[in-house]
């Protein structure tokens, strides 16, 4: 049997499997469709900025089950393409490789890195399911606690989508654990360091993008940049320190660094560039 292999159980691997199944299906069913992801879950990741975040996700099996696609729970360490094998690994650090006839690599992409001190062990992000659920109990947890400094101080670094998204929701989300006269008093701080919000959305949408952020009560710092992360506060390039307990880092994303294994062009976010 031809072997499909499919790489990555968020929203283009899933459709990238059941339209393989029902071309499959449509032709004599002579293909085998595997899925390698890491979760069994697909994860609604473009709502993650939302309250109740452990609500964002769906199991795969139930979808992929009776389309007949195989599941595989594991990470796909090595991708040799003159050989056609993937080599992948389970939670547990079990290795197998899994053979391939084509190859659809749907990894996705995550956060990049900010080399600022403090952002490893202080800052908190909503790039997938586990940061986004530790986001909302760190929220519960300090929103519960008045004695913990800068607890009603809410920094959102990056001012593109995922940043824009949060910020203009935070009130919401501090009135669901605390109520809305915590929400109301609450300082909600978005940094981005062009002078511009959502830079890369172009003119268009920026005067509703700042009615929303105006109307949501987000104060916004341009040409900003953070210097420092800690547990306590968050020190900008001039100096300045706020007092937060609360730092989410939104500074935009970088292609999976699956990528990498694959001969070809890449763009400045390590993106493959394809043909149609
Ligand atoms: C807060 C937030 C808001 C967003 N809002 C929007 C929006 O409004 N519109 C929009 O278009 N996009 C938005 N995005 C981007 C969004 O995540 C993507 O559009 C969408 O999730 C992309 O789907 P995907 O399947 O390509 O990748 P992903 O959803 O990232 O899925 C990748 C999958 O690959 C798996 N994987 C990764 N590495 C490996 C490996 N080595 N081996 C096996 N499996 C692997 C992952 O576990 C995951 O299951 C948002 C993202 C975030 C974080």
């Amino acid at each position: 049997m031809r072997q499909i292999l499919i790489l990555g159980g968020g929203f283009a691997g899933l459709m990238a499997a059941l339209n393989a199944a029902d071309e499959n299906d449509r032709h004599g069913g002579n293909v085998a469709i595997t899925m390698v992801s890491p979760s069994p879950y697909l994860t609604i990741r473009p709502r993650l900025y939302e309250r109740d975040p452990e609500t964002l996700r769906a199991p795969l099996a139930p979808t992929l089950g009776p389309a007949g696609i195989a599941f595989v729970e594991a990470v796909a360490r090595t991708i040799d393409t003159e050989a056609h094998v993937v080599r992948v690994e389970d939670a547990r650090g079990a290795a197998t490789t899994k053979n391939y006839d084509r190859l659809i690599l749907a990894t996705g992409s995550q956060l990049g890195a900010l080399p600022v001190p403090g952002v490893t062990e202080h800052a908190f992000n909503i790039d997938n399911y586990e940061g986004a659920v530790a986001f909302d109990c760190h929220l519960q947890k300090v929103l519960e606690s008045a004695d913990i400094a800068g607890h009603d101080t809410f920094v959102i670094v990056g001012g593109g989508m995922t940043g824009i998204e949060l910020a203009a929701e935070m009130r919401s989300r501090i009135a669901v654990h605390a109520g809305e006269g915590l929400a109301a008093k609450s300082r909600v701080i978005l940094i981005e360091q062009a002078s511009v919000v959502g830079p890369e959305f172009g003119k268009s949408p920026r005067p509703v993008i700042e009615r929303a952020l105006k109307q949501a009560g987000v104060e916004i710092r341009l040409s900003t940049t953070v210097t420092k992360v800690e547990a306590n506060a968050v020190t900008l390039a001039g100096g300045e320190r706020i007092a937060a307990a609360t730092t989410v880092i939104a500074t935009g994303m970088r292609a999976s660094p699956s990528t990498g294994q694959i001969a070809g062009q890449r763009d400045e976010l390590g993106r493959l560039i394809v043909g149609n």
